[in-house]
């Protein structure tokens, strides 16, 4: 009993540190929208309109919020390719 109890608080625990870190501020639809149209329904980079992404362009992780000014329609090749430049 002790020990299922024990058990099932560790998942717990795990779960909610999990989606913690997991947490993203959903982009809120108006935004999304706005951003969408203002780039043209294109990646900013190469003009693609498949795989699009919306790409904070100061990091979410370093403050950007989820305004329309630091938000931008990325496909998803080019995210991975500005992702890659701020690894180290
Ligand atoms: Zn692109």
């Amino acid at each position: 009993m002790g020990l299922t109890i024990a058990l099932a608080v560790t998942i717990i625990i795990a779960l909610l540190l999990r989606r913690r870190k997991r947490k993203r501020t959903p982009i809120p639809t108006a935004v999304k929208r706005a951003v969408y149209k203002r780039d043209h329904g294109r990646c900013r980079h190469c003009g693609s309109k498949q795989w699009l992404e919306y790409d904070h362009i100061k990091p979410f992780s370093l403050g950007g919020k989820n305004t329309v000014d630091n938000l931008q329609l990325l496909c998803r090749r080019c995210n991975e390719k500005k992702g890659n430049r701020y690894i180290g």
